[in-house]
């Protein structure tokens, strides 16, 4: 589903390019294809022979540049970009980056997808030094870090400044003569190198950004490496050995493209083998196979083919609705006018549904998209998620932070059955989860982060540990709540 859908966001994408004579619009086109993890705002700062120049702004990515002027005037062999979704710091332009900052010996351009756990304590300490910020994003905090490093060379600073930073980051760093990618100890975002037609790297959190280029995939960036780009290729190297792989599970269920490849498993081919599973842990009698569009098709194929009933179009999606600014007024709700989703009435009229969803939230899209089924005449809905109850906040980088706003941490999933009006429930489970995804790693929960559903987390949680403790002891009464919520579209 996308986001506007879901209220479950993803933070940030990243690109960058050395090497190419149009490298601010490679890196364009590179962030088109991240669009969905980030549509707040877009920036691309480009390198013309040691000199960066830059533009930002607030929105998609076609608001900020809106004609070929705005990329013809940031010339340069090599560029970096960032799509932004804002979890930390808020949605003001003083936030959207790539940051340009600019210093007496020399310019550098920074873009971070991730969080800091340590941000606060960072911060405060460095402000009581003297340092200023120009923005409330824990991004600027590796600038600083590296300017205040006393190591003699450039990559030993920024070695530095990543081993005081925690968290979940990928970093794309550009300077006037290289561009550096770096990755937190546990990996949780993706990040992988490319190489284009003419010999020229790029950077992506995606792979789906290489197809769409026609470069070819090079490798991952693995937990712990930095990678240095310049005029002779590149170079890897490590700022820690301190790793363990811990890539984040919901990449894999509903952040990334389906054409996208994570630590060399392809995300369509992971969600269609957890709908296989779900078919398998949990066999319904139906007539038919319906998947929430479009982040749940990939699933809902997969328990059709298992299950071996007919997988149909029972919901359509208008896929033009994210900038809409009118909503309809109650009475037009009431009238049915959705926006967002619609059940196609003949397909599902008189049948006993499957609906596979990748999660629930909050449970009032769920909710919503059940009774849009039954009103378009289903005789029954089975409601399977292709994904364990998320029960824990996030602090490694996606906006859910309070266990108050998870339904699943709040009811079992009887209560979750009765609150979205499904005529049964089911998970996927941590195994299946596991199973289905099948990186190949001894690390432990097969080299993911299964936090949002176990509360296991890969890392001490910092300043958010005080949060954590206090938001354990909350609990949201979501009868109660969707009683209060309207049937938005
Ligand atoms: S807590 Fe959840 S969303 Fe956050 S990194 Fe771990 S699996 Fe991903």
């Amino acid at each position: 589903m996308t986001y506007e859908v879901k209220s479950l966001n993803e933070e940030c994408g990243l690109f960058g390019v050395w090497g190419h004579t149009d490298a601010s619009r490679v890196t364009y086109f590179g962030l088109h294809a991240l669009q969905h993890r980030g549509q707040e705002g877009a920036g691309i700062v480009a390198n013309d022979s040691g000199k960066l120049n830059g533009h930002r702004g607030l929105g998609l990515l076609s608001e900020v540049f809106r004609d070929d002027r705005d990329i013809d005037r940031l010339t340069g062999n090599a560029a970096i970009g960032h799509v932004r979704y804002a979890t930390s710091g808020n949605g003001s332009i003083d936030n959207i980056q790539p940051f340009h900052f600019k210093f007496y010996d020399g310019d550098f351009a920074l873009a971070h997808n991730g969080n800091l756990t340590n941000n606060r304590t960072l911060r405060k300490e460095l402000e009581q030094n003297g340092a200023i910020f120009h923005s409330n994003s824990d991004t600027e905090v590796l600038m600083h870090l590296i300017r205040r490093s006393h190591h003699p060379e450039f990559c030993g600073k920024v070695k530095e400044a990543l081993n005081t930073v925690k968290g979940g980051f990928a970093y794309l760093l550009m300077t006037e003569d290289c561009m550096i990618a770096a990755l937190d100890p546990n990996g949780f975002r993706p990040l992988a190198i490319g190489q284009m037609q003419n010999g020229a790297y790029v950077v992506s959190s995606e792979t789906c950004a290489f197809e769409s280029l026609g470069a070819t995939f090079v490798r991952d960036i693995q937990p712990g490496e930095i990678i240095i780009l310049n005029d002779n290729g590149y170079t890897i190297h490590r700022y820690t050995e301190d790793t363990v792989l811990q890539i984040c599970s919901m990449e894999f269920v509903y952040f990334a493209r389906p054409d996208s490849n994570i630590a060399g498993v392809n995300v369509h081919k992971a969600r269609k083998e957890m709908g296989r599973r779900l078919a398998i842990e949990n066999p319904i009698e139906a007539d038919i196979v319906v998947g929430v569009p479009n982040s749940s098709l990939s699933a809902a194929s997969g328990y059709a083919e298992k299950s071996g009933l007919p997988y149909e179009m029972g919901i359509v999606k208008n896929q033009y609705v994210q900038r809409t600014f009118i909503q309809p007024t109650q009475e037009l709700r009431e009238q049915g006018v959705r926006m967002k989703l619609s059940a196609v009435r003949s397909v599902v009229e008189g049948k006993r549904i499957v609906l596979v969803d990748d999660s629930i939230v909050r449970g009032t899209t769920s909710r919503r998209i059940v009774s849009l089924l039954k009103e378009a005449g289903a005789k029954e809905v089975h409601v399977v998620i292709s994904s364990p109850p998320l029960k824990y906040p996030c602090f490694y980088g996606i906006d859910i932070q309070s266990r108050r706003e998870l339904i699943a941490a709040n009811h079992s999933v009887e209560e979750i059955r009765q609150i979205i009006g499904a005529d049964s429930l089911y998970f996927l489970t941590e195994e299946g989860l596991i199973n289905s995804i099948g990186l190949e790693t001894t690390a432990p929960y097969g080299g993911l982060c299964m936090a949002y559903f176990n509360g296991d987390y890969p890392t001490p949680l910092y300043d958010y540990e005080e949060h954590f403790q206090k938001t354990m002891e909350e609990h949201t009464d979501f009868f109660e709540v969707c009683k209060a919520v309207p049937q938005k579209n």
